[in-house]
């Protein structure tokens, strides 16, 4: 059928828009009816970044990152489904009723699937392949399991995070990401290697440079370490990163790029912060046996303001800080780097956050809530992710927590980070660290950013983790619920059940517990009916934003 549809447009031209429905017909596009109110949960926002200090050859730099940059977004499509591209063009030739409403929800979610919805299809009924387009789309966990126990050689290729597994013969065959995505990656190094040629940073360019090299050798190690080292006006974060995308093992890790301008003041302020992580570790609520001593302590924290972003981190919710990077060697070697998106911060705190807290927290809580502890809560998530079990010992094996918890783990991890942002935050205020703003405010202001993060929806990683921190804390008297159905914390059991919620989460980290996190996340993952009645009387206030990147014409025009 395809082939008549495009001859069809051909001959018709400018045709009149019957004609295009047909063509419409012929490519079988089943748009779901709701789809502008599904669009309008992301309030759309716009983004911008102080570039009034930053010099001409600042701005030329920001130009060819910016230009690398989108490449990413092809590529993070086709990570997403390998039919993307497909649907994509077919949609452009849509003259639904509500196809600009889906164009737009489509480019939000990098495909046809609702990542505010647990992944349900907007576009068509096809279901979301649990392996993305990293894998065969009809493979299940079963057989890859299988197959590598009877080829065991085969497993770092396969479960490698730079490579694609496709079928070979009656098996399986892994290919790796610069050979596989070489159209998009090499045109990408082309413009980094230009920016660095351009710009005087010496840290900048030694960075783009051995980036350039890592999309053509899919060895990210030594770029991973000159990325920590980065201390320029303009910076960029460009790779493949995160491995949520891949709901089968989480071993894929998915391109995305942030653009950003640094903000140094801002930054500097945080730096206290870093000579504490040895303090912080020691402090954790677990034995000393399990505690993780050994990773570098350079972890540089920066603030930033959000320039332009592409792939992985612009699909659905957008994402208000990182810890970067997710290779453990790096992380025992030099550390991890923090970054905080300061306007994306902002955004979220004004647009969602606030009216949240004002519909379903009680009024003296809601009066306690600030940005200065959403912001810090962010940074000290982050910090989180850099502290605890990492690389552990099962059975007398060498392995990682990553490796042993495979589809759970980017759950349990940000449920962690969460947890222990509020704890480090509590232990620190006794130290004196934390300014007393924040401490007055740190309670309700996680609180209400639990419900933020609820509504993200209970199959994302970060969705479900949500849920299962809120029923904890209800069950130990930390959170309660009034007749009048709003929320409110309980300050005296507050510190202890974080404390406690810790504990368990850190030792099924350190103990590589596969069963134990499905039962805890099966046990507290779960809505309760308080929280679904809180939930749905946010209704209309936005689930998050939908940034407008409004310098990205002025900078490449
Ligand atoms: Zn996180």
């Amino acid at each position: 059928m395809r082939p008549i549809a495009i001859v069809l447009i051909l001959l018709l031209g400018c045709a009149p828009s019957a004609e295009r429905e047909a063509a419409d017909g012929e490519t079988g596009l089943a748009i779901a009816d709701d789809v502008v109110e599904r669009l309008e949960r992301f309030a759309p926002t716009e983004l911008s970044a102080d570039l009034s200090s930053l010099t001409e050859e600042d701005r030329e730099v920001l130009r060819l990152l910016l230009e690398a940059s989108r490449y990413m977004d092809e590529i993070f499509l086709r990570q997403v489904w390998v039919d993307n591209p497909k649907l994509r063009a077919d949609l452009e030739r849509s003259t639904a009723p509500n196809a600009e409403a889906a164009r737009t929800y489509y480019e939000v979610n990098f495909g046809p699937w609702d990542r505010l919805d647990e992944m349900e299809p907007f576009i068509g009924d096809l279901v979301h392949p649990e392996g993305a387009g990293y894998y065969p789309t009809d493979v299940t966990r079963e057989e890859l399991e299988a197959w590598l126990e009877q080829y065991p050689e085969a497993r770092d290729a396969i479960s490698s995070l730079t490579t694609l597994v496709i079928r070979d013969g009656d098996g399986f065959a892994a290919v790796p990401y610069s050979e596989a995505f070489r159209e998009w990656l090499d045109p990408a190094a082309a413009k980094l290697r230009e920016a660095a040629a351009v710009t005087s940073n010496e840290s900048l360019a030694r960075f783009l440079e051995s980036r350039a090299a890592a999309f053509a050798s899919d060895d990210y190690y030594q770029s991973d370490i000159d990325w920590m080292d980065l201390d320029s006006p303009v910076e960029v974060t460009i790779g493949p990163y995160e491995v949520y995308e891949d709901r089968l093992f989480n071993y894929k890790s998915a391109f995305e790029s942030f653009v950003t301008v640094t903000l140094p003041e801002q930054s500097a302020a945080l730096e206290r912060f870093k000579a504490e992580l040895p303090w912080l570790e020691r402090n954790l609520p677990i034995a000393d046996e399990h505690k993780n001593f050994d990773r570098g302590t350079e972890s540089p924290i920066r603030v930033v303001d959000l320039v332009f972003a592409a792939g992985d981190t612009k699909a659905g919710v957008q994402t208000l800080a990182f810890n970067l990077p997710n290779d453990e060697r790096v992380r025992e070697s030099k550390g991890s780097k923090k970054v905080l998106l300061n306007n994306v911060l902002r955004a979220k705190y004004d647009q969602v956050l606030t009216p949240i807290a004002a519909r379903v927290m009680a009024p003296e809580d809601v009066e306690r809530i600030s940005f200065e502890a959403f912001s810090s809560g962010s940074l000290h998530h982050e910090l989180s992710h850099g502290l605890g079990p990492g690389l552990i010992t099962v059975d007398g094996r060498d392995t990682e927590v990553r490796r042993e918890l495979r589809e759970l783990y980017s759950t349990l991890e940000e449920a962690k980070a969460d947890v222990m942002g509020v704890y480090n935050t509590l232990a620190l205020a006794e130290r004196g660290m934390i300014d007393q703003r924040i401490i007055e405010t740190l309670e309700p202001t996680y609180l209400a950013g639990l419900f933020r993060s609820t509504r993200f929806g209970l199959h994302e990683a970060h969705g479900r983790g949500n849920v299962a921190q809120f029923n904890y804390l209800m069950e130990k008297g930390a959170v309660v619920v009034g007749e009048d159905g709003l929320f409110r914390n309980v300050p005296e059991k507050f510190p202890g059940a974080i404390g406690e919620l810790l504990n368990v989460m850190l030792m099924l980290q350190a103990t590589g517990d596969y069963d134990g996190t499905r039962e805890f996340l099966d046990t507290y993952g779960k809505a309760t009916p308080e929280l679904i009645a809180a939930i749905d009387k946010l209704g209309d206030i936005p689930v998050d934003v939908r940034p407008i990147y409004t310098q990205v014409d002025e900078l490449t025009g």
